[in-house]
């Protein structure tokens, strides 16, 4: 027997003209995802986007599970395909279905005939199949209200296909047709949820994380990768910009007065964001700011960093509270790596008592009275470049 992905694409079908666009790079971004685990053939006809084997031995299991993380695609179902007859539908159904059958008490059949040629009507097709169901599985009854597992018979231009239920599927749109943005990502929690965020709609995400040796170490790194390697599940390939940033850090820390440089420190980060979105057609950023989480979150702080940059800053968590973000990053996984103690750049050399109102003209003052242009040039030229996923 012949088993098949069928996917449902979501909001796509909204998208009017644009939708053949974004079915493209849904398609591009599912073999991307499968590329590894076999060969697929994968295509789309009438609003479904088919996704076949196209060997014996792939995991498949693997496969719908990996296709529930990417963007775009509303509901799943995992299907047999059979030959267009009955007698294939009977000869294939008691087994295939037997899994799910066996733990359930109650069951209806639903079927679909895109195909107008064939012979038997909707109706019947239901009642047949439900009849060879029931001599098959004799504790099974028939409920059409609220049943426990709803059986569907579809017959297609190709075959025809047998399944259960739907798997829900990851939603929002496909990653590449909303553009591309720079997160800037921390060794936090915040930071990888609002990434995740993000890309759901449809944004590419590449990010920057700013390091300070020797005062952050090579395992801060490492979990930054490792979390960036996290979100490749839903974001695709993730590519990482470390950039150099301890000679500005203390520069800060000489020029300017205590208790703004956290919030100068912060402005310094989106230049610098700002000058490789550039290089890299990145069209916004993107940070997991949460208001008044920490004083450099305040409405006032983020009134300074805002106008450090002429990109939009994109701050999904904006609203949320710290519970909600760690339900999300629990959900994918990043939890765990992001509390990880490893120290941050923005934890070393932290204000003793930080302003939580800076003014901003307090803090252009801080910044005129000494020049950081070279320096903001050699922690953009000293920026390398990994590739994650
Ligand atoms: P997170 O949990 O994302 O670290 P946070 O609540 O700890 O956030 P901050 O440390 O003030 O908050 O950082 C605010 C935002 O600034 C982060 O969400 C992230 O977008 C960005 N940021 C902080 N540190 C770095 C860094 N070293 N490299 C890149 N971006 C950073
Ligand atoms: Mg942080």
């Amino acid at each position: 027997m012949r088993e098949i992905v069928l996917l449902k694409c979501g909001e796509l079908a909204l998208k009017g003209l644009n939708r053949r666009n974004f079915e493209e790079v849904l398609m591009k971004n599912c073999r991307r995802r499968l590329e590894d685990l076999g060969t697929f053939r994968i295509h789309s006809s009438q609003s479904t986007i088919y996704v076949e084997p196209m060997e014996e031995e792939v995991d498949l299991d693997e496969a719908v599970d990996r296709l529930t993380k990417v963007f775009g695609i509303a509901a799943l179902t995992r299907s047999a395909v059979v030959e267009k007859s009955f007698e294939a539908v009977r000869a294939c159904a008691p087994t295939y279905l037997r899994p799910l059958l066996m733990g359930a008490k109650t069951f209806k059949v639903e079927a679909k005939r895109s195909d107008k040629q064939f012979p038997m009507k909707s109706p019947e097709l239901c009642r047949e199949l439900g009849a060879v169901l029931l001599e098959a599985f004799p504790r099974l009854r028939v409920d059409v209200h609220h049943p426990d597992v709803t059986v569907y018979v579809e017959i297609r231009e190709a075959g025809a296909y047998l399944h259960a239920d739907q798997i829900h599927g990851a939603g929002g749109l496909p990653v590449g047709t909303s553009g591309r943005a720079m997160l800037l990502i921390s060794g936090g929690i915040d930071s990888p949820v609002a990434g995740y965020m993000m890309a759901k709609r449809g944004i590419e995400v590449f990010a920057v994380h700013f390091v300070s040796p020797p005062y952050t170490s090579e395992h801060a790194l490492e979990k930054v990768k490792t979390l960036c390697r996290k979100l490749v599940p839903y974001c695709g390939r993730v590519r990482l910009a470390v950039v150099p940033f301890t000679q500005l850090q203390l520069a800060i820390r000489d020029n300017c007065p205590e208790e703004l440089f956290t919030i100068i420190m912060r402005r310094f980060m989106m230049k610098i964001a700002e000058q490789l979105a550039q290089k890299s057609d990145c069209h916004a950023l993107i940070t997991g700011e949460s208001v008044a989480q920490v004083a450099s979150q305040t409405l006032w702080a983020l009134a300074c960093t805002d106008v450090a940059t002429q990109l939009p800053v994109l701050r999904p968590v904006i609203g949320m509270d710290k519970e909600e973000i760690v339900k999300i990053a629990n959900q994918i996984d990043t939890f765990e790596t992001s509390i990880l103690p490893y120290e941050d750049c923005c934890t070393v050399f932290t204000p003793r008592h930080p302003k939580t109102k800076p003014k901003l003209e307090a803090v252009l003052e801080a910044e005129v009275r000494w020049d950081a242009s070279q320096l903001v040039q050699e922690a953009v030229e000293g920026t390398e470049y990994v590739m994650l996923g």
